[in-house]
C-alpha cells in the first residue's frame, strides 16, 4: 500500500486514473460487503467481470486482499470469496467534545486498535492546543508499534460551523485551522476537518447502524442539536457546508433567544442547554424538588445529565422535561424526514442516553407527524456507538477520502 502525494496525481493519465478509481471502489466494496466473489463485485460496481477479476488478482498479488473460502453455488462451481487483509493501514480520529478530547486509531477494516483521551482545552491558545493534541497523538501511536508508518490520515471532528467555500473546509474557530496545518506538517499525512454532527453521521455509515444503508439521517442530541445527512452513501454538504442545522429550525414565535442569534429555535426548547436552563429554573423556584436536591447532592448547577439522572430515578418533573423535548424534536424531525425520505433515522448523542424517556415520545410524535405513506417505511433507531461516535466519525473522514476519491478530485490513493 503506497500513499501518493498530490503532485503525483497530476502525472497520472486518464487510463491510470480510471484504473485507480476502480481499484478504490473494489477495495471499498470488499471492505463494506466482503467476503464477496468477483462476480458479485462486478454486479455491485456495474463493471465487466474480466476488468474486476484482473484488478482483484492484482490486489491479491500485492497483498491487499486474500481468499476467504468459497461462497454458495449458483448452479455451477462455488465462487472464491475475497476479503481485505487487515491492517494494511491506519486512520486516526480526534473528536473535540465539550469536556473531553477523544482519540481513536482504527485499521482499514474499521476495527479500533487503540484509544486515548484528554481534557478539551477551551481557552487555550493555538500553540497550547497544538502541543496538547500532538502529545495525545504521540501517546496513541506509541500504543501500536508501526502505526506511525502505516498512518494514512487524520480526521478532526470539531464543534461549530465549518465553512466550505469551493469544497474546502475551514473551521470558524481559527485555532483548528492552525492545528490542522501543524499536524499535517509534523506527521506528513493528510488531515481532514469536519463539523461534529457530520462526523457522527459518518461514524454510523462506517461503524454503526448506517453500515448497510444508503440514505439516512443521524441526529445528534447533545448540548446542541445537530444532524448529519447521508444521501446515496455520501454526506450532504450544501453550498456553504451548513446542512443539517435542524437545531435552528424555528419552532416557537417569537420564542426565547438562541445561541445562533435568532430566537425560538428547536435548541431553545429541546437541547441539552435548554434542559439545563429549565431544570435550573425549577430548582430555584422549588428548593425541595428532586432536581434541586440532586443538584445539591452533586454540588453543581443542574445540567442535562442531571435531568436524565433525576428522570431515571423516577422524578416526574425531569421526566416531563425529557418527554416535552422528545415531542418538540419529533415534530422538527418530521419535516426532515418528509423532505429527505431516509431509510432510517439514527438517534445518538449524550441526551439519547436517556433512552425511552426521550426516544419514545420522539418516535411517537415523528410517526404521527410524517407523511402517512412513510409512517411504516421509516425506521427510527437509537445509535449504539455511544461516546465513541465522535472519534470514530473523525477517523471515518480518512476512510471517506481513501475510498471515495473520484477521478475529478483524485487526491489520495492506497
Ligand atoms: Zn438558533
Amino acid at each position: 500500500v503506497k500513499f501518493l502525494p498530490l503532485n503525483s496525481a497530476e502525472k497520472l493519465d486518464r487510463v491510470d486514473m480510471k484504473r485507480q478509481l476502480r481499484r478504490n471502489r473494489i477495495l471499498h466494496t470488499i471492505l463494506r460487503q466482503g467476503p464477496i466473489s468477483k462476480y458479485d463485485l462486478s454486479k455491485v460496481l456495474r463493471c465487466t467481470p474480466p476488468s474486476v477479476g484482473e484488478t482483484v488478482d492484482d490486489l491479491e498479488h500485492q497483498g491487499h486482499v486474500r481468499r476467504a473460502g468459497l461462497g454458495p453455488s449458483a448452479g455451477g462451481r462455488r465462487p472464491v470469496l475475497y476479503e481485505l487483509v487487515p491492517p494494511s493501514a491506519h486512520a486516526l480520529g480526534i473528536d473535540f467534545g465539550r469536556s473531553h478530547t477523544a482519540l481513536i486509531l482504527a485499521d482499514l477494516s474499521t476495527h479500533v486498535v487503540a484509544r486515548a483521551e484528554g481534557p478539551t482545552l477551551k481557552d487555550a491558545t493555538t500553540e497550547e492546543l497544538t502541543r496538547h493534541v500532538r502529545d495525545r497523538v504521540d501517546d496513541l501511536l506509541s500504543q501500536v508499534p508501526g502505526s506511525r508508518e502505516t498512518l494514512r490520515g487524520i480526521g478532526l471532528g470539531v464543534p461549530g460551523l465549518i465553512d466550505e467555500p469551493r469544497g474546502l473546509p475551514l473551521a470558524r474557530d481559527t485555532r483548528f485551522r492552525q492545528l490542522r496545518h501543524s499536524i499535517e506538517d509534523d506527521l506528513g499525512v493528510p488531515t481532514f476537518l469536519e463539523n461534529d454532527a457530520r462526523t457522527m453521521a459518518l461514524a454510523e455509515l462506517w461503524f454503526g447502524k448506517g453500515h448497510s444503508r444508503r440514505d439516512f439521517i443521524a441526529l445528534n442530541l447533545g448540548h446542541g442539536i445537530g444532524m448529519g445527512i447521508i444521501i446515496a452513501g455520501q454526506p450532504l454538504h450544501g453550498s456553504l457546508g451548513h446542512t443539517g442545522e435542524i437545531g435552528h429550525l424555528r419552532v416557537a414565535f417569537p420564542g426565547e433567544p438562541c445561541t445562533c442569534g435568532s430566537s425560538g429555535c428547536l435548541e431553545t426548547v429541546a437541547s441539552g442547554w435548554a434542559l439545563a436552563k429549565r431544570a435550573a429554573e425549577i430548582a430555584r423556584r422549588e428548593p425541595d424538588s428532586a432536581l434541586a436536591r440532586l443538584a445539591r447532592e452533586w454540588g453543581e448547577e443542574p445540567s442535562a445529565r442531571l435531568v436524565v439522572e433525576a428522570a431515571k430515578r423516577g422524578d416526574e418533573q425531569a421526566r416531563a422535561l425529557l418527554a416535552e423535548a422528545g415531542v418538540q424534536i419529533g415534530r422538527a424531525l418530521a419535516a426532515a424526514v418528509n423532505l429527505l425520505n431516509p431509510e432510517v433515522v439514527i438517534v445518538g448523542g449524550r441526551l439519547s442516553h436517556a433512552g425511552a424517556l426521550i426516544f419514545d415520545p420522539l418516535e411517537r410524535t415523528l410517526r404521527e407527524s410524517i407523511l402517512p405513506a412513510l409512517r411504516d417505511e421509516t425506521a427510527i433507531e437509537l445509535s449504539d456507538l455511544r461516546e465513541e461516535a465522535g472519534p470514530l466519525g473523525a477517523s471515518a473522514l480518512v476512510f471517506q477520502e481513501i475510498f471515495e476519491a473520484d477521478a475529478s478530485e483524485l487526491r489520495h490513493f492506497i
